[in-house]
């Protein structure tokens, strides 16, 4: 019995043919890093790969000493028996979907992405395969995203509406990825420096190494900050933090403020995530339900593996067919070796 060419191993996913691990949970020897989110990046293992864009986020992650090569995208190298290549996923700066082939045969392990404009990385690009193991964060229907908003004038007019009405305003959107995509669309609009968090400051100092625009930023600890003294003079103030701020007495150096997330989770819901907010902004770094749909056309694939939240899309991408033929979808779990056998035969007739 043949066994997956990328497998779900207790370290994570594993190409025994490269010998090589993606996004591994633990230390291995060769890590490829689809990107430099804490849930994908990790200490500890002896070499990694990711896509070049990607190295200063990493270092940043996991230490300058890690052993750390750079690929630029669509450059196809060997590891091993296989043939790899990294190919953008539109998600963050270097994020990066993971081609695979052995003789005749394509695996593409998307990792994170999306399909929204996003001005701070490269567009996703469509990998044509026949196996697709593909996220699925807001894998169900009711994640839509409206396509047509322009976020950074959005979060523009709110920011100067509470200034108007004497608040700072207070928007949380996650340190690494989210807070310099909203820095890189708040870039053709804001007149004044946006105030930033500690925690966001390195990350946006790479993305700048890399040349991405973005708007004018303040560290909200540094020297120039009246919060070092404890004590507010802002009015009409951006502050950029991460959600988990809101556990600090942070806030009360503030003054008067209204707040903000920017995150899918806002979906459907207009007055704030669960009234913890006064507003959110919908903008996610994962693709809507019609975006995964879509790329799982575009792929041409016609078996699936689903990581996250699989079951509404499973079930969906059981009634489809992909040129003719119906699409197999499995959750990820399935990639374990022992429960792949099971699915195996069956797949060797569409390959
Ligand atoms: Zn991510
Ligand atoms: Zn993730």
């Amino acid at each position: 019995m043949r066994p997956p060419l990328i497998a779900l191993t207790p370290r994570g996913l594993y190409c025994a043919a490269g010998d090589f691990y993606i996004d591994p949970s633990r230390a291995v020897d060769t890590a490829i890093v689809t990107h430099a989110h804490s849930d994908h990046a990790r200490r500890g293992s002896r070499k990694y790969l990711c896509n070049d864009a990607s190295i200063g986020l990493l270092k940043a992650r996991l230490g300058q000493a890690i052993q750390v090569e750079g690929i630029p995208y669509g450059k196809v190298f060997r590891l091993g028996e296989v043939e790899v290549s990294l190919h953008s996923a539109g998600h963050i700066l270097g994020s990066a979907q993971v081609r695979v082939q052995l003789g005749s045969e394509v695996w593409v392990a998307s990792g994170d992405y999306k399909r929204d404009p996003d001005p701070s990385c490269a567009p996703f690009e469509s990998v044509a395969c026949d196996t697709f193991i593909t996220e699925a964060t807001f894998g169900t229907p009711k994640y839509a995203w409206a396509k047509d908003r322009n976020h950074g004038r959005d979060i523009h007019e709110w920011w100067k509406t509470n200034a108007g009405q004497g608040f700072n305003s207070l928007l949380f959107g996650y340190s690494l990825g989210k807070a310099q995509r909203i820095l890189a669309e708040l870039a053709p609009h804001a007149l004044q420096p946006v105030y930033i968090h500690d925690s966001i400051v390195e990350p946006t100092r790479c993305y700048r190494e890399q040349g991405i625009r973005l708007a004018e930023t303040v560290t909200m600890s540094g020297p120039d900050s009246a919060l070092s003294s404890g004590t507010s003079s802002y009015s009409g103030e951006l502050f950029l933090a991460p959600p988990s701020i809101l556990k600090t007495d942070w806030l009360k150096k503030l003054g008067r403020f209204r707040t903000a997330f920017a995150s899918g989770w806002m979906q459907g819901s207009s007055s704030g995530y669960q009234g913890t907010y006064d507003h959110g902004f919908v903008i996610s770094d994962h693709a809507d339900w019609g975006d995964l749909n879509r790329t799982i056309q575009e792929t041409g694939a016609h078996r699936v593996f689903v990581q996250h939240r699989e079951g509404a899309l499973i079930r969906h991408l059981k009634n489809r067919k992909q040129g003719g033929q119906r699409i197999e979808a499995y959750s990820a779990d399935e990639l374990s070796p022992e429960l792949y056998e099971r699915i195996e035969p069956v797949n060797l007739s569409l390959l």
